[in-house]
């Protein structure tokens, strides 16, 4: 079968197909987020590595610039010991020594007893601390100059550090040189003041206590620092820097944070599609299992589909319209009018009906027939229903169409059947009459022969005369006639007899005309007469004269009543003969004639009220049981219904009613 449209079936990748791209998703956010994460580390990595490296430089710096101060002390302690000058050379060899730098607080020629030969610079009336005087005696030891650790003699000058330089002459010692400096001023002086501005500097003595420092304030304290020990002998001293420079940030710069935000973007918008895809496909889904089971419930219908557009052309067949006409659909689709199905016989129906579709006026339902292209006539009942869609927009029509072959020929089979069961029955009812009618005809026959006997006795008389009587020359024309005339009523009604009982059993198709009840009655009184002189039954009709005519089949109705005033007058055989009355009795009710037979006999028990309509039921020792069987079908063909009720003053009333002219 071909329907109008389809769904392409989804390529089957399962959940498989997701993996990838939402791997690949993932990854990116992960480089994402590692990214900044990464260049944060290595920038930090970058500061810490330059931090080292400048502290590096800057003990580089102030161990340098202590060196050459020692080297300018052993050089003046070598003159010294070489030359013993005078005091004001002494003087003026000491001053040139603070003119190398600021660093320097104090310088003190001292003997080998400690006694100052010579003094220069700052006065520390406290005496040299502990760790100076270790410095002194490790210095002797060691034949080397030798650094106290640092000490401070008042808030103003503190961070100071003494140098002990002992002097040999050709191998005895001689004395000392001792220079005080001060820790503060050597940073001041040798840090320039950009590495200062970056840095902030401390010098820590042993236990950690700030001897000297070069504060630079900045967001980053703490956080990248580092500490290098100045390599001078006998003083514990550490240099400490501590960077002005923060952490770096995670989010440096806008473009990273675009970035971020152009991932959350590709994210929600990848999120949203994913749902929007899912949706769909389970849409999709859902509308291809509805045309799956529309399809199956299409190619199971026996009842044949066709839709059309406005103009009349076929849009869709299903596989039961195509049965129907022995035709594929792809012959079918796109055809307009006139179809390949149009029976010739019917064309002027088929092409007004389209008329009328055209005109947007289709017949919601009618039966008519097609032609099967083997040119079987198929007859169909087809309705019609206007095809709207999805916008409520009137498309075209839809018909479903349903081959009544069946159903007709079951009618037309029941009809024949029906037929032949009235036939047979009127056949039985004709044999049960018929010894009566023989009875019955033998009166007027007999009658006949009388009276034709006594007119040829007339006649003889005239032409031989009677013996012993003057013959007569004119024949008594009076009593001839008489004879006659009765012989031809007689005749007559034997005539009538017959030919209603032939038209009673002559099979007719049903035929509805305009009918008198009386003239009905009056076509089978002799008949009924007949059969109630036997039963002196009396017979009373009760027509109103006025009665309009009804719309009935003669012959049906004739049986029908025939079967009636029958079974009243075989009701009454056993009722005294005073009683045995049959009434006829017609009556218009509204639209409708209402014909009773009414009768004074023994009534209708309930158990054989029950079954009285059924074929075949009978009480009667001779009986067919057919009759009241038949007289309800045929007033059911007339649209009517046969009742019966109890008569009371005994006896049953038969009633059915017919539709007025
Ligand atoms: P049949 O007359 O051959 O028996 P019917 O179908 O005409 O068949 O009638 C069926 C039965 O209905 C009769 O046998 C009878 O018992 C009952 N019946 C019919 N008409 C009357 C009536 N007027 N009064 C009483 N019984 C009746």
């Amino acid at each position: 079968m071909k329907t109008s449209f389809t769904i392409p079936r989804p390529v089957r990748a399962g959940p498989w197909r997701w993996l990838v791209p939402v791997l690949l998703v993932l990854l990116f956010l992960l480089v994402l987020v590692w990214l900044p994460w990464q260049a944060r580390q290595m920038e930090s990595n970058e500061r810490q590595e330059q931090l080292i490296a400048d502290t590096l430089w800057v003990e580089q710096t102030l161990r340098f610039e202590l060196a050459r101060s020692e080297e300018a002390l052993a050089a003046l302690g070598a003159d010294l010991v070489a030359d013993g000058p005078g005091a004001a050379v002494l003087q003026a060899r000491l001053g040139q020594m603070f003119k190398n730098g600021h660093e320097l607080q104090r310088l003190v020629w001292m003997d080998t007893q400690g006694r100052v030969k010579a003094h220069r610079g700052l006065d520390l009336p406290s005496g040299p601390t502990e760790s100076s005087r270790n410095a002194e005696a490790m210095s002797r030891t060691t034949h080397a100059g030798r650094y106290s650790d640092p000490y401070g003699v008042t808030p103003l000058a503190h961070g100071l550090i003494d140098f002990y330089l002992p002097l040999y002459h050709d191998g005895a010692y001689v004395g000392s040189l001792v220079a005080t400096y001060n820790l503060q001023n050597l940073l001041d002086e040798n840090v320039p003041w950009w590495f200062a501005q970056e840095n902030a500097l401390t010098l820590l003595d042993r236990d950690d206590g700030v001897v000297a420092q070069r504060a630079a304030g900045g967001p980053g304290r703490g956080v990248y620092t580092h500490k290098r020990a100045l390599d001078l002998p006998g003083a514990s001293i550490v240099l400490a820097t501590d960077s002005v420079k923060g952490a770096p940030k995670l989010l440096p710069n806008l473009l990273v944070g675009s970035v971020i935000v152009l991932a959350l973007g590709l994210v929600t918008s990848l999120l949203a599609l994913w749902r929007h895809i899912a949706r769909t496909l389970a849409a999709e889904n859902a509308l291809r299992q509805q045309m799956a089971f529309r399809t199956a419930m299409e190619n199971s219908l026996l009842t044949g589909l066709r839709a059309r557009d406005l103009e009349g052309r076929v849009t869709y067949v299903n596989p039961a319209f195509c049965r129907m006409v022995g035709l594929s659909s792809a012959e079918l689709l796109g055809r307009k009018p006139p179809m390949p199905y149009w029976a010739p016989e019917a064309m002027a129906e088929y092409e007004s009906r389209f008329k009328k579709v055209l005109a947007g006026q289709a017949t919601p339902q009618f039966e008519t027939v097609f032609q099967r292209s083997d040119g079987v006539r198929v007859p169909v009942l087809v309705f019609e229903a206007p095809l709207v869609d999805a916008h409520g927009r009137h498309t075209g029509w839809m018909s479903s169409v349903l081959d009544i072959t069946d159903r007709k020929r079951a009618e037309e089979l029941s009809r024949q059947q029906q037929e032949k069961l009235e036939t047979s029955a009127r056949l039985a009812t004709m044999g049960e009459i018929s010894s009566m009618l023989a009875h019955e005809l033998n009166q007027p026959l007999a009658a006949i022969s009388s009276y034709t006997a006594g007119a040829l006795n007339v006649l003889e008389r005239v032409s031989t005369g009677d013996a012993g009587a003057a013959p007569s020359p004119l024949p008594d024309l009076g009593m001839l006639r008489r004879a006659l005339e009765q012989a031809n009523t007689q005749a007559r009604r034997a005539g009538q007899i017959i030919r209603s009982v032939h038209e009673f059993v002559k099979k007719r198709e049903p035929r509805r005309e305009t009918v008198a009840v009386q003239h009905v009655v009056d076509g089978i009184r002799a008949l009924i007469d007949l059969q109630a002189r036997q039963s002196y039954v009396s017979l009373v009709l009760d027509i109103a004269p006025d009665l309009p005519p009804v719309l009935a089949d003669r012959v049906l109705l004739e049986q029908v009543l025939l079967n009636l005033t029958r079974n009243a007058i075989e009701a009454m055989q056993a009722v005294e003969p005073a009683r045995r009355v049959l009434r006829i009795a017609a009556a218009q009710e509204g639209s409708r004639v209402a014909v009773s037979v009414i009768d004074n006999g023994h009534g209708i028990a309930p158990e054989v009220a029950e079954r009285l309509f059924s074929p075949f039921f009978s009480t009667k020792a001779e009986g067919m049981g057919m009759g009241l069987s038949i007289c309800r079908t045929a007033i059911e063909f007339h649209g009517g219904l046969l009742t019966h009720a109890d008569n009371p003053g005994g006896g049953t009333i038969f009633t059915f009613s017919l539709q007025l002219a």
